[in-house]
């Protein structure tokens, strides 16, 4: 008899299928992972087991006993907890109050202070944390918080913990203490289900991996007898492409963007770089280094800047947007909530909206060519949403990021400058992003990729260009570039 098992669940909401006949059984005291693609029913399906949500079809068994939890509450009677990511309990309270709400220690019809105090620390205690039980739950990181929400499951007496996405607002050093505390767990045989998309803590923490895929299950085997790429295909249902780029092959057309000696007082100075059709240069750097300000004084956005852009032969007046956007550049910015996509507005009107000056030189926005170009992003991209009319706010960050590629894509722009591609986006999606820019570059368009993460410059660009403060200092081709040699030259040290 299997300790914890989901039979046949099945979970609707409106227009989406989130969950379609799970099955699989989960071991006394084991760390179980649930991975899969944002969107996948990773959550929808902790949430059914935590009471949160009732599935529509199937059912739980705990022990052999079919279990219907109708509530939080009720899931924690039958010893069933949630740790989620968001914030969980009352910000203007105490943590000894947030931890002991369900029953307030009382004394002659007042609460009991002292015992409360006593009582939080105790259950702060069970699992080896160090907080002040006066500190108010507002003024602690997430890390710290989610502590406590860990204190209040085991301190209720858990038996299955399910932590969603638990790491994925942490610091390396939170991190650690996690992945201490969940060992600590289950050295106590409390089960825990671990949501996670990060594969490399999945493998370090985990004794089964379960992978969901568009509301599916997929498989459920034993971390040792699984391999992390074997997980990424069965995440996104194909096998990943191979490391190297098709672009890579092709030869490479003519010089498409020039910069030449571009400087923005207190931002960078001195930049010269060219990228030409077909290829894909990256450019690296630590936070502060002037790459996101160069980007933007590339594309019109700088009015400070100073010094030369041609696109092609022709020269672009700095600081005009209008002027760099016609001749067919594009910057896909770095916080796509705030600059690349506008959250209220639905899929297909922010994919047009780059486009707009193009559709409606009619005077009109022709509906009927938006709607066709937007489903062929859309479905180009994989875009995961029930509907073009579907507001982008309710995507997940990875379709999010899809939508706002998308938009300059029915733009057909020749020069793409983009910043930070897949920050906040899942591997599957990753994958896709990867995919398509490197069909762009085949198809001819010039690309200069902004990327905190060495490995994806590494795997996409032809070349890469380093910055540190504010200067361009060093180019290193695809074939000599390693994490080593660019982190010494974005940090100024010498290497060996
Ligand atoms: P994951 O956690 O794997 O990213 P979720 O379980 O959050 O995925 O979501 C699965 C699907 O169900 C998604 O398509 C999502 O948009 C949808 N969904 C989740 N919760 C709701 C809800 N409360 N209302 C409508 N749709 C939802
Ligand atoms: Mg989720």
């Amino acid at each position: 008899m299997s300790f914890l098992a989901f039979e046949g669940i099945g979970k609707r909401f409106p227009g989406v299928v989130a969950l379609d006949d799970v099955s699989f059984t989960v071991a006394e005291g084991s760390c179980h992972a649930l991975i899969g693609e944002n969107g996948a029913g990773k959550s929808t399906l902790g949430k059914i087991l935590s009471g949160i949500y009732t599935a529509d079809t199937g059912r739980l068994r705990l022990q052999g006993r079919p279990i219907a939890p109708e509530s939080p509450l009720a899931a924690r009677r039958l010893g069933i907890a949630m740790v989620h990511q968001e914030l969980a309990f009352c910000p203007n309270l105490s943590i000894a109050e947030n931890l002991c709400l369900g029953e307030l220690p009382q004394r002659a019809g007042w609460v009991d202070r002292s015992a409360l105090r006593a009582r939080a620390r105790q259950l702060l205690a069970s699992i080896g944390a160090d907080l002040d039980p006066d500190r108010l739950i507002g003024t602690l990181s997430t890390g710290l918080e989610q502590l406590v929400q860990i204190a209040a499951a085991v301190g209720t007496g858990a038996k299955v913990i399910v932590m969603d996405e638990p790491s994925s607002s942490l610091s390396a050093g939170e991190t650690r203490e996690l992945f201490r505390l969940v060992r600590t767990l289950k050295e106590r045989r409390i089960t825990i289900i671990y949501v996670s998309h990060r594969l490399e803590e999945l493998f370090a923490l985990c004794d089964t991996i379960t992978v969901l895929r568009d509301g599916r299950h997929v498989a459920t085997e034993p971390i040792s007898s699984t391999r992390p790429d074997r997980v990424v295909s069965q995440m996104i249902g194909r096998d990943l492409r191979p490391e190297t780029p098709t672009h890579l092959s092709r030869a490479l057309g003519p010089v498409a963007l020039t910069v030449n000696r571009l400087s923005s007082p207190g931002r960078f100075e001195d930049v010269s770089l060219t990228v030409r059709a077909g290829e894909i240069v990256g450019l690296a750097g630590l936070v502060g280094a002037g790459r996101s300000e160069t980007l933007q004084a590339i594309v019109g956005l700088d009015p400070e800047a100073q010094g030369n852009v041609h696109v092609k032969d022709r020269p672009l007046r700095l600081g005009a947007l209008e002027e760099a956007l016609s001749a067919g550049l594009g910057l896909l910015p770095e916080d796509r909530k705030r600059q690349g996509l506008v959250l209220g507005m639905n899929c297909r009107e922010n994919t047009s909206l780059a486009m707009l000056p193009l559709l409606s030189r009619l005077g009109w926005i022709r509906r009927e060519k938006e709607q066709t170009l937007t489903r062929q992003y859309v479905a180009r991209l994989r875009v995961k949403t029930p509907s073009l009319e579907t507001t982008v706010a309710g995507l997940s960050g990875g379709n999010q990021q899809k939508i706002a590629l998308a938009k300059w894509l029915a733009r057909a722009c020749d020069i793409l400058l983009i910043d930070e591609p897949t920050r906040g986006v899942d591997v599957g999606a990753k994958a896709e992003i990867y995919q398509l820019l490197d069909e762009l570059a085949c198809e001819g368009k010039a690309i200069l990729v902004v990327s905190s993460e060495l490995p994806e410059l590494l795997t996409l660009s032809r070349r890469i260009l380093v910055m540190r403060q504010g200067q361009l200092v060093g180019e290193v081709a695809r074939e000599h570039a390693s994490e080593a040699n660019l982190m010494h030259l974005m940090a100024g040290v010498a290497a060996h």
